[in-house]
């Protein structure tokens, strides 16, 4: 059997956590701060922070900036549920746009759906490819004229939706550590990107997420950072490792925050992968996305992927074929046949939409074309670092036939 996903996990993880258990520091402390500081190198910003998955890191951000009942936030209608989750949890009402041939934002569908009560902008960079960050920040800063803060809103002696004067971009980097923007790492291109550090994920700490802060002037870095970091260690003024100095008991509240901080086991996983991450992982996974595009491309049955062109490059996370002329109902026929060859696909993603949820919320499939044409022809193919050659073989050897089975 091959398995979609699972993390690679040898030895060298193994140590490292074991000698995180033995070092008596198992919750946030030393192990979480190094991460963060090679993250916050690697993305070529100051500041980021690690917390326990992109779902609590980006649902803080929207609390930050406070976001609330009758604000609306834009989503593609092609992600995971969390995108739109989050903005549910915080009571506004998330907007979806469709998305391009690439599977991301449309900048010129989020241009169309700009209102005054738009408070943030969440893009996703799925598969690994990442959304035209460019053209969607030209969006935010254009539409500025719109927006309008909230007055009363304070947060740390501040109003953030004052300071920034439009709507936040938080980019949706689930999928994308890693991949580049001219050259350059995500992170330092939105506002604030949130990344995942889920078992599936390209770079995984089991469960986990961070933010990478990118905000203009005159944000404070530092302070945002310090403010997150008590947001998710419920308000509290000094977490457990300030705590720890002999004497330095005494603690304030300064309201009522969330409980979503990393863990130093987690963080332990995370700085093998991050070691090994350019030199070793990520050209494994990128091996294995040329050898499917060597079998694909050139078969007239099949859309490959798009993973570079000359703004952006793929973090090569998933591979996300599409069947030519495939109805949704031949690309479940066409995964079964594949299953039965003892291959695990997958389909990235259900369109909101289609969601008992979303659709009792009055969202429509039809309003969103691009976004169901994609959705279904679409499986994705396994990529991961213990995938072999001859496994990939069989992968392509299972699609081909059964597609021959199903389209005929
Ligand atoms: C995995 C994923 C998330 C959620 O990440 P968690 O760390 O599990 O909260 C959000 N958005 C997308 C597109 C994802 O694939």
């Amino acid at each position: 059997m091959i398995p979609f996903s699972p993390p690679r996990i040898d030895d060298r993880t193994v140590k490292a956590v074991e000698d995180a258990l033995r070092s008596g520091w198992i919750t946030t402390g030393p192990r979480t701060k190094e991460f963060e500081k090679r993250l916050a190198e690697y993305c070529g910003v100051d500041k980021v922070i690690a917390l326990n998955s992109w779902t609590n890191a980006c649902e803080l951000v929207l609390r930050w900036y406070g976001i609330g009942a009758g604000d609306e936030v834009i989503v593609p209608a092609y992600t995971y549920c969390a995108t739109a989750n989050i903005v549910m949890h915080v009571g506004a009402k998330p907007v979806m746009v469709d998305v391009l041939d690439d599977f991301t934002m449309d900048p010129d569908a989020l241009r169309k759906a700009i209102t005054p009560r738009t408070k943030c902008i969440i893009p996703v960079d799925i598969g690994g490819l990442p959304c035209r960050i460019d053209r969607i920040m030209r969006v935010a800063v254009e539409t500025c004229h719109l927006f309008t803060p909230a007055v009363n809103l304070r947060v740390a002696g501040s109003n953030p939706q004052m300071r920034l004067g439009r709507a936040l971009v938080l980019c949706d980097a689930a999928h994308s550590f890693g991949a580049r923007i001219e050259g350059k790492p995500v992170g330092a291109q939105a506002d604030i990107t949130g990344f995942s550090f889920h078992a599936v994920k390209n770079l995984t700490t089991a469960e986990g997420g961070a933010l990478a802060f990118n905000l203009p002037e005159p944000f404070d870095t530092d302070e945002l950072y310090r403010y997150l970091n008590t947001m998710s260690l419920h308000g509290q003024s000094k977490d457990a490792l300030a705590k720890t100095r002999p004497g330095a008991w005494r603690y304030d509240v300064d309201f009522p925050g969330w409980k979503c901080n990393m863990t130093d086991l987690q963080a332990a996983i995370g700085l093998v992968e991050l070691d090994r991450f350019d030199n070793d992982t990520t050209p494994r996974r990128k091996a294995i996305c040329e050898r499917y595009h060597a079998a694909f491309r050139n078969d007239p049955r099949f859309i490959v992927p798009h993973f570079k062109d000359e703004m952006r490059e793929s973090c090569y996370h998933l591979y996300m074929l599409r069947i030519a002329n495939a109805a949704e109902a031949q690309r479940d026929g066409i995964i079964t046949a594949i299953a039965e060859r003892e291959v695990s696909v997958n389909v990235h993603f259900i369109p909101l939409p289609l969601l008992s949820y979303y659709k009792g919320q009055g969202f429509r499939m039809d309003d969103y074309p691009n976004t169901y044409t994609l959705f279904s022809n679409e499986i994705s193919l396994p990529v991961y670092y213990d995938l072999t050659d001859a496994q990939v073989d069989e992968v392509i050897a299972a699609v081909k036939a059964a597609v021959a089975k199903v389209m005929g």
